[in-house]
């Protein structure tokens, strides 16, 4: 029982990692959780499949590259923020 657990936040720490670079989330889960560690090590290595990260106009919605300081669809001036 406790194995499951533990493969399980293995399979979370991929799947976060994952996301957060653009892949899917179940896919690397699933890949984290039947190789524990090397899913996770294997996920933090996979390149950025969005090239940049993204993140939302405050104004429109409009997804804008993080480095942007302004929204290409309504001008809004954007803050820097990297953490998105
Ligand atoms: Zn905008």
């Amino acid at each position: 029982m406790e194995l499951l657990v533990i493969l399980f936040f293995f399979g979370m720490s991929a799947g976060a990692v994952a996301k957060i670079k653009g892949s899917s989330f179940v896919l690397w889960f699933l890949i984290g959780f039947c190789l524990p560690f090397f899913g996770t090590l294997a996920a933090l290595l996979t390149r950025n499949e969005r090239g940049v990260d993204v993140r939302a106009c405050e104004e429109c919605g409009n997804v804008v590259p993080i480095h942007d300081q302004v929204c290409r669809r309504c001008g809004r001036d954007l803050d820097y923020a990297p953490s998105g």
